[in-house]
């Protein structure tokens, strides 16, 4: 089988601004912090290692406490801040996973530095919680590699879990899509297609300077992701059954 990874904010959809509203919220209640400073970026970063960053630059102890103390207040508040904040599902997202949908073998999964919890709110809110059988999430690594190796893992264990007896098809390649530089680094580390986006926040050609395998203007035309998914899954000897 083959495994399709979406990243989710930028990729997937725009949260016009409400996780870090939430983050913001939780900094404020929990530490007392007023202001969230603007030199920690968001893009592209695990959960936790923002949580941490963001610790650090407002001299917030950096302990396992105050990492869950944070957690559950940013989980708690994020729900109200999907609502008062305007998102929306990118373009061309819902017609590539209906039509990912009606391809015999991928499977569809998350690779992202959102909270799975946190993930799931956000997939939630826009109608997508049901698209995505499995993912990686932020939850326990600062590193989107790691997080990488993760969502693969979760996708050989739901690929098998799917696999019809005597079908047992393992993971045979992946491709990863998402809008950062982070997204193309951590595909390579998983030797996974890189598929670009520039509908976050990176602009087309940072994205280019990173080299990932296909950089697209955003997720209108399935037809190039498709093209890639059937190819590769024909090379791995994972096309349609006959
Ligand atoms: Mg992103």
């Amino acid at each position: 089988m083959y495994a399709v990874l979406f990243d989710i904010d930028g990729t997937l959809l725009h949260t016009g601004g409400a996780g870090q509203l939430a983050f913001a919220d939780a900094f404020e209640s929990e530490f007392g912090v007023g202001q969230l400073s603007g030199e920690v970026a968001f893009a592209g970063r695990s959960d936790r290692a923002i949580a941490y960053e963001l610790m650090g630059v407002h001299d917030v102890p950096a302990t396992e406490t105050n990492w869950q103390r944070f957690r559950h207040a940013y989980l708690r508040r994020l729900p109200d801040a999907l609502k008062l904040r305007r998102g929306r599902v990118l373009p061309g997202v819902l017609e590539l996973l209906d039509a990912l949908d009606l391809l015999e073998h991928p499977v569809v999964g998350l690779l992202t530095g959102n909270l799975e919890q946190g993930a799931a709110c956000k997939l939630a809110h826009y109608g997508l919680g049901h698209r995505f059988g499995f993912g990686g999430f932020g939850d326990s690594s600062h590193d989107r590699c790691d997080i990488a190796a993760a969502a693969l893992r979760e996708a050989e264990r739901f690929a098998a879990g799917r696999a019809a007896p005597g079908n047992g098809r393992a993971i045979a390649g992946a491709m990863v899509i998402g809008d950062t530089v982070h997204d193309i680094a951590c595909a390579r580390s998983i030797q996974a297609y890189a598929v670009a986006v520039p509908t976050g926040n990176t602009p087309a050609d940072q994205l280019a300077a990173a080299n990932p395998d296909l950089l697209l203007d955003d997720l209108t035309d399935p037809r190039p992701v498709l093209e890639r998914v059937r190819a590769a899954m024909q090379a791995t000897g994972n096309g349609p059954l006959p």
